[in-house]
Parts: C-alpha cells; structure tokens; sequence
C-alpha cells in the first residue's frame, strides 16, 4: 500500500467515524453501555467489531473483551455498530404510522393517570358509537387495588375505569365474555402482554378469536415496563406503613414508584423501582415490549412530560380515530416531533435487553448442620402431600424433589418456588422420621427464593456402616407471612430398594 493510499483510507474513516458521531448526538449509547448489556453479560460473540471500529479500542485477547487505550467521548459507535446490541427504533418501538403528544379536553378525565388519553377515546368511541363494549381494568370493590378486568358499555363507566394499577389484569377473559355476549365492536385496553395475546388470538392458525368474524376488536395499547404480583408488593407497603384503603394514585415515573393519598399533593412513600425489583411478576423479566408493538394504539407517558401521553398510531384505524377525536374536541395532539423520541428509544432498549441480565441463581450453598432446634417428642409423618393449606388457599408455592448420593450416604433435597413473586425469610426444616419420632433436626432460613428459583440442600442421613439406607425424611417450609407453605415426607432407599 502507498503512503497516499494510506491518508486516503484515514481521511474516508475520519470522515465517516464523525458523520456518525454527529448522527448519535444526544443518545445514551456508550462504551460503558456496551460493557453493562453485552460484554458483562456474557452476550458478547467476541467479534471484535467495536474494538475495528474505535481509535481508542483495541482487542484484549487475555480478558477476550475490547480494551480502552485512550479516552473514550462517549460517543456510542461502538455500541451502535455492535451485533448484539438493539438500535434499530423500529426494533425498538415497533412499526408505526405516527405518533403524537396527546391530552384530554375532558374536564371528569383530567387527573387521570397522565393525560387521559385512553379513557379519552373510549369515550369518543361511545359518543360516536362506534364500539358497543370495551374492556378495561377497575379497582376490586373487596380487595383494595386489585385489578379486575371488566365489561364497560358507556362513556360512564370509562371515566370511572381511568388510572393505572401496576398488576397483570385478565383482561381476554372479559373479552372473550364479551365476544361470547354478542358484542360486536369492542375497544380492548391491555398493556402489551394482554394485546399479544389477542393478537395471537386472531392470527396464529390454531387461534381462538380466528374464526369470530363478528368480533371486531381495537386494541389499545398502554406502555409497559412492568408489573408487581400484588401478594406480594401489597403487604410490603402495608408494612410500610401505608393504608391501601387511602391510596387514591400508584404511578411510576423516571425510574421511581411513587404512592398517593392525594393525587395533587406530594406522594405519601416512593420507592426506586430497584428496591421494589423483588416483587416483580417473574414474567416481566422475560418481557421485551416496552410500547405494546401489536396494538391500534399505543399510549404511555415516557417522552411527554407531565399529564400528557406519548401516543402511537399504528394503524390506519388507530391513526383516523385519534385525529377525528382531536377534530371533535375529545382530545388535543401535539405531532410527532413533539414526542421526546430518545427518551421512549432508551426505556424501550432497556426493556429488550434486560433478558441479558437474567441470572438465575439455581443453587444455594446452605450452611452445614445447625442444630437449633430440640426434637419435637412426637409428630405423624405427613406423607406424600404435596399442597398444604395455606391462607391464601391450595396453592402450591414450592415443590421438592429428591435424589440419593449413596456412597456418600447424602440425600439431595431440591426445593423450587413455584410461585411468580419472591419468597422472603423462607424458613426450611429438615429432619428424620423414625417411627413417630423426629431425629436430627436441619434448619435453615432462606433470605430470598425468588420465583422459579431452585435450591439445593444436602442432608446427610445417618446410617450405621453395613446398614442399608433406609430413611423418612420430613421436609417443612414456613414463612412468617403466609405460614407453612410445605410439608411431605420422602422415602428415602436406594435405587434397587425403590423398584423392588
Ligand atoms: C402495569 C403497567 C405498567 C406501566 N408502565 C409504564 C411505563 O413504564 N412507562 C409508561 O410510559 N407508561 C406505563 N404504563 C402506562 C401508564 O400508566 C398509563 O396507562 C398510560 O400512560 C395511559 O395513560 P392515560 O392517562 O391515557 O390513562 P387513563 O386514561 O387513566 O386510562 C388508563 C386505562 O388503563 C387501564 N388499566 C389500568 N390498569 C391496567 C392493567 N393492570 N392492565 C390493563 N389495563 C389497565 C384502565 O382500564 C384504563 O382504561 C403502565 C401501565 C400499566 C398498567
Ligand atoms: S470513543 Fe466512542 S466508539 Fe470509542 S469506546 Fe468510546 S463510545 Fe465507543
Ligand atoms: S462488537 Fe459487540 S459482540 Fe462484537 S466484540 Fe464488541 S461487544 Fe462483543
Ligand atoms: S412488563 Fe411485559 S409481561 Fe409484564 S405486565 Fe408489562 S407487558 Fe406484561
């Protein structure tokens, strides 16, 4: 290669490498961004792509991991050209039409969750009729913010279902009630989760709502960044000192949870969502939608500042409903460029990258033999009982599972929370039952079990040398918010002995 040649190629990637940096301005996208989502995650291909890319990258190949040899700008090439990242908007945010900056005009709607967009154009299609039902999510009458799902047929009934709960909703049971019911034309209100499920509903080829030609359904969709079980979260709060009979607002906004008595007034109690993380909906982890990507319409608050929503038209139908009802005064919109694009781009990513950081803890190292606990004198083995009444009923929240090392004479007791929600100071006794008698008690208390989690204890068996093993193992779990949770016995016999 000449000298010339050589310039010639540096001008060209000068040139290209500041056209994009310029193209990036105002994003969050970052060496540092690269490292937490794909190299620290264990997603990286070791391609090597964003160390050729970068003058100030180069290819560690002890660590297998781009190096900094000089100070990064921060300016987000690298992690745009990398494979594994996601950047694309429209793999962000889904396909849409256009979007708007949207707010009520209602008077009774204003001071619903954020701009009352939603229940704005429920609404509108009532007025208008155009739809003779809608499903949307109410509070519980018995059960303090406990979603319900329900069947609204007027305007009413949609401005008393406005404001958000922060639990999954069986929204498609009331749906598939309405469709059942003969309603024809049906708004349908569900976060992205929920539109999924109708979408597939009506387009996979084993699909339920497939072959209802009557049932026209528009989907309007609600931003999701998660969900919190209520078993578990409700308690925490009350703990807290909050009365849920006096909660009139839940929202969430820039990362925290804030709590209501008063909606115009400061919030009672906020909570990072980090501190709240444990009582997420398992499936929320797995969850990769931010902005409900299958539904007519898309509304969320990210990107619109305060009582204002952020709105995606996405289809044809979605978009002429949202303009007729701005045109009749339901609604004001802002276009498009009026949304704050980056802001919804990086909770979007977030959310699809946040399956990276999944690290499921799968064993527990239990510490050995305490003995803190006299026998109990007497007790009759509980056999195979797989579901104990708790107060919440027969739900089964662990399931357990044994194997037998038997040279080294040790049973393998494998206990999983088989439960959504994060099982806290779970309290696990081990002991053995000869006769009607318990024998060397094992407890330990488990801080977190986390939903679909699975620990692992090794209890020794204590069998004299030449004996053959023989053993009922009685394992207990309790905690102190729902009581015993678990109780079965297990015979415990070598391979040969169980199939004799
Ligand atoms: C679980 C959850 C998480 C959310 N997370 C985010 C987020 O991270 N970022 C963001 O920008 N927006 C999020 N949203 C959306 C946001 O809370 C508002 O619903 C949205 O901005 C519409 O506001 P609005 O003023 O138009 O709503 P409103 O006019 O008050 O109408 C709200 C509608 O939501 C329905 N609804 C309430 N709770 C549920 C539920 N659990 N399931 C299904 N439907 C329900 C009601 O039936 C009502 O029709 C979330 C919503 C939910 C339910
Ligand atoms: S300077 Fe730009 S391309 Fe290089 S490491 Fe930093 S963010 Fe990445
Ligand atoms: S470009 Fe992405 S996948 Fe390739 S080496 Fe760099 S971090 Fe890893
Ligand atoms: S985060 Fe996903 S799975 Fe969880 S409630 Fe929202 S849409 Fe559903």
């Amino acid at each position: 290669m000449t000298e010339n040649n050589t310039e010639k190629i540096e001008t060209q990637y000068d040139y290209s490498f500041e056209y994009i940096q310029k193209k990036l301005e105002g994003k969050k996208d970052s060496f540092g961004m690269l490292m937490k989502e794909i190299v620290r995650t264990g997603v990286c291909t070791e391609c090597g792509t964003c160390a050729a890319v970068c003058p100030v990258l180069e290819w560690d190949h002890v660590t297998a991991q781009p190096k900094l040899t000089g100070k990064c700008t921060g300016c987000g090439i690298c992690y745009n050209q990398c494979p594994r990242t996601i950047t694309d908007p429209y793999v962000l945010m889904g396909q849409f039409g256009t979007g708007y900056v949207a707010n009520t005009n209602i008077p009774e709607v204003i001071g619903g969750q954020d701009g009352g967009t939603v229940t704005s154009i429920l609404c509108y299609l009532f007025d208008e009729h155009l739809i003779d039902a809608a499903i949307v999510t109410m509070k519980d009458p018995s059960k303090p913010w406990h979603p319900v799902a329900q069947i609204i047929t007027s305007k009413d009934d949609a401005i008393k279902s406005s404001g958000s709960i922060y639990s999954h909703s069986q929204t498609v049971e009331a749906l598939m009630d309405a469709i059942r019911q003969d309603f024809r034309s049906i708004a349908f209100v569900g976060t992205p989760c929920n539109i999924d499920a109708v979408k597939k509903m009506f387009d996979s080829p084993t699909g339920m709502l497939k072959y209802f030609m009557r049932a026209h359904v528009l989907s309007i969709g609600l931003f999701c960044m998660d969900s919190f079980a209520p078993e578990a979260i409700y308690p925490f709060f009350e703990k807290d000192g909050i009365d849920l009979s006096k909660v009139q607002k839940m929202d969430i906004n820039k990362g925290k949870f804030h709590v209501y008595y008063d909606p115009e007034a400061e919030p009672i109690k906020s909570y990072t969502i980090k501190q709240l993380d444990k009582f997420k909906s398992s499936s929320c982890n797995f969850c990769t939608d931010l902005t409900a990507e299958n539904a007519d319409i898309s509304v969320g608050s990210v990107g619109s500042g305060a009582k204002r929503n952020t709105v995606f038209a996405r289809s044809g139908l979605g978009r002429e409903i949202m303009e007729d009802a701005a045109e009749k005064g339901y609604l004001t919109i802002e276009p498009f460029n009026a949304i704050n694009l980056n802001a919804v781009l990086f909770l979007a990513k977030l959310k699809k990258v946040a399956q990276y950081n999944i690290q499921k803890r799968k064993v527990f190292i239990v510490r050995d033999t305490v003995e803190e606990e006299e026998p109990r004198i007497e007790t009759k083995p509980e056999i195979q009982q797989d579901s104990v009444k708790s107060p919440l009923g027969t739900r089964k929240f662990i399931s357990a599972s044994q194997t037998l090392k038997e040279r080294e004479k040790v049973v393998t007791l494998s206990l999983t929370n088989t439960i959504g929600y994060v099982l806290e100071d779970l309290k696990i006794r081990i002991v053995t039952v000869e006769e009607l008698f318990e024998k060397r008690p094992w407890i330990t208390t488990i801080k977190e079990l986390f939903p679909f989690e699975t620990i692992e204890i090794g209890y020794p068996l204590d069998v004299p040398e030449g004996q053959p093993i023989a053993a009922n193992i009685l394992v207990e779990a309790s905690t102190e918010s729902f009581g015993k949770l678990f109780s079965r016995t297990f015979k415990v016999a070598p391979t040969e002995e169980k199939t004799k």
